[in-house]
């Protein structure tokens, strides 16, 4: 019998194990992670009961796979759970950024786990930093029975308000082992089928307005948690039969509203414990605390009750955002405060900020007076010795037993002097006068003239439809590069795009979220080579059915042609191997690995269509370098005028309209459209000959009376030979 399903209302569980019994009962559809202790049992637990409960779960490849695929998921409207060590963070950070300031649509879980006192090795951080990085709420139990309740209660968050929910444990919590009331495990029969809208300004970064915006959306999902977290704490029924579904929440949220069994106390993101008396005047002390560091102080209580009869306790459970208003509020009644929290100050520096915002007169007890220590994780003594200090710094009648030194500071950091602030040897920088904004046109992005990526896509499109789909039925993730100008008309093929190499995790997501119709990846080399092998070799071991699609121009061209590990040449220009994106695919497992050149149009198209229909991981490689030289790829082309019929049976021009390369002109003439070729910039690339229904575009020598010299396209592929050269 699986630990997590036992029969029973209360069952044993690990803080990761809880976790793990919560997501179950929030009915998960993907589950991913990557092995790290202390957070490797919340994934352990589920997989011998995924299947049985229908879960998509795997032990990813690394963290940020793991990230990605569960928002693949989560886009498609499913819901999931990921779950990592803290060091894990750092590996996922690239794309968390990305996808906080996205949102989500299905509610996402990210669990992770700080090793304090450092027990498994690594690095010892504080990854409550990366919730106020990303503006992503996070919630940070103190047992076992919390970490379940706030699980639950995360996915509640994420629901409503389209944000990732972090839940951060700590090893103490994570390894902690305690019965625990459970809720039912309920798996919703009527599941929405997975979909993904094209929705470029949320799901891509290609535009700065799009980013800000994004931000913005961010900001207000964080800031309504927090509001949802002040109305569960005053009036939890609200929340949890559903009444504020809806009320604020960002577009493309679910309307799904848990129904919950856990008992309201225990959902509480906040609340205080009362002192039964009032303390002498000038005396009165608070304690706010969060994490594990409140099960230390519940036992002391247990023991002394008479020292905490009147000392009020705020506990925290929901950390970022802060509960302002509520700490305001507490700290309004007192002269001193102690802050109770592992690792960096970052509650006690915020209630520092509120009692100066607020001109309180309160006194702070914490890490900055040197208190605490930042370093390594409290403990019932610590706590104890804590407290047996403030009694005496504030004359209260000594209750515990004399503390041992603490003056560990570690890290503090020395405030900087008003000089050292300004700078320049104290001196007051001059303020710098800047220019009067000036107006541009907006301009959308577009591929280069001839760019092999267009070539490629426009290819795609064409498979897209000759396989019975529209456009907007078949989903291709987009990455970070010029790649990911495939997301603008004409072409409109990527949806996508959330960091490098992210495209295939994605895609695989949404996969087994459900997603039927073919759904492809692209990305370019240099894009492969950062992360895109990893995302690959995951995507292969977890079974799926996708293409991903590989704009190979051996070069980071976007960023002025720095080469990469495919140029075979290093930054100074001498020679180097030559990784061939191929061979790393077939290395990785791929069966089915194409190399085509772009220009091809037949074959690329062809291929891209078996590649949709064949099972299992497929790799398209479309290798042609990048264009932006000027070299000729074919004999030079104008249009005939003679046959064109701009305006006369070509009413929608698509030389123009689909193909979107700048140099295909056209001008409104009063008398019809006159359609032209800006030779200067045109590179033959041959997709506005093909696009032309009246064969009306030309080589430049035919239109002359001169005969054409040999094969065109041979000639195109020994001038890209030279130009990789
Ligand atoms: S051949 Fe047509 S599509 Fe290609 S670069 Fe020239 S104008 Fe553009
Ligand atoms: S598609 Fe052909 S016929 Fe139509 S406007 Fe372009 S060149 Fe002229």
């Amino acid at each position: 019998m699986n630990v997590l399903t036992r029969p029973g209302k209360r069952l044993f569980l690990t803080g990761d194990e809880a976790v793990a019994r919560a997501a179950l009962e929030c009915g998960i559809d993907v589950a991913t992670g990557y092995p790290g202790n202390p957070s490797t049992k919340a994934i352990t637990a589920l997989i011998p009961i995924a299947k049985q409960y229908g879960i998509a779960i795997e032990w990813s490849v690394n963290e940020k796979v793991a990230l990605e695929v569960a928002t693949g998921a989560a886009w498609a409207g499913k819901r999931s759970f990921v779950a990592m060590k803290m060091s894990g963070v750092n590996v996922m950070a690239d794309s968390l950024l990305s996808i906080a300031h996205s949102g989500v649509r299905g509610p996402m879980v990210i669990y992770t786990v700080d090793d304090v006192g450092v027990y498994y090795g690594m690095v010892e951080q504080d990854t409550r930093y990366y919730a106020q990085l990303t503006s992503l709420p996070l919630l940070m139990p103190a047992s076992p029975e919390e970490a379940y309740s706030m699980t639950r209660l995360a996915f509640t968050l994420s629901e409503q308000t389209g944000a990732p929910v972090f839940v951060l444990g700590t090893t103490a919590v994570a390894n902690a082992i305690t019965a625990m009331k459970v809720g039912q495990i309920e798996r919703d029969s009527e599941k929405c089928p997975a979909s993904f809208p094209r929705d470029l300004a949320r799901f891509t970064k290609a535009a700065p307005q799009w980013c800000r915006d994004q931000h913005s959306d961010a900001i207000k999902r964080l800031e309504l948690a927090g509001e949802l977290c002040r109305n569960m704490a005053n009036d939890e029924n609200d929340v949890l039969t559903g009444e504020t579904a809806g009320r604020g929440r960002p577009q493309g949220s679910l309307p799904h509203i848990y129904s919950s069994r856990v008992p309201t106390e225990r959902m509480q993101p906040v609340f205080t414990l009362p002192a039964t008396e009032q303390g002498a005047k000038g005396k009165r002390l608070g304690i706010v605390v969060a994490g594990v560091s409140f099960s230390y102080l519940q036992e002391l209580r247990q023991r002394a009750p008479q020292w905490f009869a009147d000392v009020p306790v705020l506990k925290l459970g929901i950390v970022h955002p802060l509960p302002r208003q509520e700490i305001e509020s507490f700290l309004s009644q007192l002269d001193s405060v102690l802050v109770l929290e592992e690792l960096d100050p970052l509650i006690e520096t915020q209630v520092l900020a509120i009692i100066a915002e607020n001109g309180l007169h309160v006194r702070v007890h914490g890490k900055r007076n040197g208190l605490l220590p930042r370093v390594g994780d409290y403990s019932l003594e610590l706590v104890q010795s804590a407290l047996a200090t403030i009694d005496e710094n504030i004359g209260r009648l000594p209750t515990w037993t004399r503390p041992r030194k603490i003056g560990n500071t570690a890290g503090m950091q020395e405030m900087p002097t008003r000089a050292k602030l300004n700078g320049n040897n104290g001196h007051v920088l001059p303020v710098l006068k800047m220019p009067a904004p000036v107006a541009a046109l907006p301009r959308s992005l577009e591929f280069c003239p001839g760019c092999p990526h267009r070539m490629t896509y426009y290819a795609l499109n064409r498979a897209i439809e000759q396989l019975g789909y529209t456009r907007d039925e078949v989903i291709t993730t987009g990455d970070v590069g010029c790649t990911i100008i495939g997301m603008n008309a004409p072409l409109d093929t990527c949806w996508t795009e959330v960091s490098m190499g992210a495209s295939i995790g994605i895609a695989q997501g949404m996969k087994q979220a459900g997603i039927e119709r073919p759904v492809l990846a692209a990305m370019g080399d240099g894009t492969f080579y950062h992360n895109g092998i990893a995302g690959l070799l995951n995507a292969v071991q977890s079974g799926v059915n996708l293409t991903l699609l590989i704009l190979d121009n051996s070069r980071s061209a976007m960023t002025g042609m720095q080469p990469d590990p495919g140029t075979g040449r290093r930054s100074d220009g001498t020679p180097s191997v030559r990784a061939d994106i191929a061979m790393i695919a077939r290395g990785c497992g791929v069966e089915y690995v194409k190399r085509l050149d772009p220009y091809q149009l037949p074959e690329m198209v062809a291929t891209l269509q078996d590649a949709m229909r064949t099972p299992g991981v497929c790799v398209v490689i479309a290798e042609a370098p990048c264009t932006t030289q000027g070299v000729y790829i074919n004999e030079p082309v104008q249009v005939d005028q003679q046959a064109c019929l701009a305006g006369r049976g070509c009413e929608d021009t698509p030389c123009y309209h689909k193909v979107g390369c700048p140099s295909v002109l056209l001008s409104l003439d009063d008398v019809k459209p006159l359609v032209t070729i800006d030779t200067a910039t045109c590179v033959a690339c041959g997709l506005c000959v093909d696009a032309c229904p009246f064969d009306a575009i030309k080589p430049i020598e035919q239109l002359n009376g001169h005969k054409s010299h040999g094969n065109s396209t041979f000639a195109g592929v020994q001038l890209r030979h030279m130009l990789q050269e």
